[in-house]
């Protein structure tokens, strides 16, 4: 089975540290509405048929888009895909979008999980990052989704602010966000994404990124506070109730395919990787031309490897040998096995059901161990 991923490229406005591609020109909605439903048309085959399992509206803010947008597009992906045996459909949404009246709205619509960027609970946290909702509004906001009969509803929470955030407002942000009781819980540490307006920030010297060890002690007890509460670690950022992983990004990180519309959506059929442009005007041009890829690369069997050893090591499934000898032969595991045996004895891998995992200290230093189990060709 496959995934299909929707791109709604809109936002009221642009948040400090977002590299997301989006636009806030409102007056783009009706043509993108079109030239999404054409490139569905277009791409249905991309994916050979298969069945959907889920599908994902991220962006942007697909909130900005009324029900009768959602509606229709919904429809659209009814009619290019099999949709009989799909278990996920995900809207990403803001909190200030959530009235009661489109929360509502949306329950007449086949979306079945709710993921929302909170970001925090705390009014100088979301005033720095240039969001458009402040704390109270997040709270009510997954209450009224509660109270419309939403029940897989995951936040997004964002750690590691510059100076301001102490240990002790992300301690209470933590038992915000266990209060709402939400089953599934994404958080992220802030980074400083060229191009965004939180990097102009750095390099005039305005901002001061947070130091290691804050880093580190804000991940712990993050890690800590949500496992003792009953949330499975199930991937380096996500933390779920049991039977509310998400599915979507589950699939991703399994590397099965999945097909990626709207302008900067990327798209995965096992072979290559291509993704659309990130721009509006270009896109539309593009669907009305018969296509918008940007860039399409086939990945040999290294940098397949590479994107396994990425995806799966982020997971606490981890990377079983037995698939490394089937997908890449002998060599490949050989190598897998000497590299990451210096890092089973420091105990920041662990040997698991036939395989290696992150321990937990090693989930605080995963890129530099990701690193040195990557294939490198001469
Ligand atoms: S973080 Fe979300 S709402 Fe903010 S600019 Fe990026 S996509 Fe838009």
């Amino acid at each position: 089975m496959a995934g299909l991923y929707i791109h709604v490229p809109f936002c009221a406005k642009r948040c400090l540290y977002c590299d997301f591609f989006s636009n806030t020109d409102a007056g783009y909605v009706k043509p993108y509405l079109s030239a999404l439903v054409r490139e569905m048309e277009l791409r249905k085959g991309y994916i050979g048929g298969e069945a959907l399992e889920t599908v994902y509206f991220g962006g942007g803010t697909p909130s900005r888009l009324c029900a009768e947008d959602l509606g229709q597009i919904m429809e659209a992906v009814g009619q290019c895909f099999d949709l009989s045996q799909c278990k996920e459909i995900t809207l990403e949404v803001n909190p200030d979008d959530m009235t009661e009246e489109y929360v509502q709205s949306l329950r007449a619509l086949p979306f079945n999980r709710i993921s929302m960027g909170v970001q925090s609970f705390d009014d100088d946290d979301l005033r720095f990052l240039n969001r458009r909702h402040n704390g109270q509004q997040a709270v009510e906001a997954v209450e009224l989704c509660k109270a419309n009969g939403f029940s897989n509803i995951s936040i997004d929470l964002i750690y590691g602010l510059p100076e301001q955030q102490t240990a002790e407002k992300w301690a209470a942000n933590l038992e915000q966000a266990l209060r709402l009781d939400v089953p599934h819980i994404s958080a992220y540490h802030l980074t400083y994404e060229e191009g965004t307006a939180l990097h102009r920030l750095l390099d005039r010297g305005e901002v001061t990124p947070a130091d290691e060890e804050t880093s580190l002690a804000l991940f712990s007890s993050l890690r800590e506070t949500l496992t003792r509460e009953g949330y499975l670690h199930y991937e380096i950022s996500n933390f779920a109730r049991p039977g509310f992983i998400s599915r979507h990004n589950s699939a991703y990180w399994r590397g099965e395919n999945y097909v990626g519309l709207g302008p900067s959506a990327h798209s995965y059929d096992g072979e290559s990787r291509e993704w659309n442009v990130s721009s509006l005007p270009l896109y539309l041009k593009g669907i009305a031309e018969g296509g918008a890829t940007e860039e399409r690369e086939t990945l040999d069997v290294s940098s397949r490897y590479n994107e396994f050893i990425i995806t799966r090591l982020r997971t606490m499934w981890g990377v079983g040998y037995a698939d490394v000898l089937r997908l890449f032969g002998e060599e490949y595991l050989a190598f897998l096995q000497g590299q990451a045996a210096a890092f089973l004895r420091r105990g920041l891998l662990e040997e698991r059901d036939g395989g290696i995992c992150l321990s937990g200290e090693g989930y605080f230093v995963s890129d530099g161990v990701m690193r040195e189990l990557l294939w490198v060709s001469n």
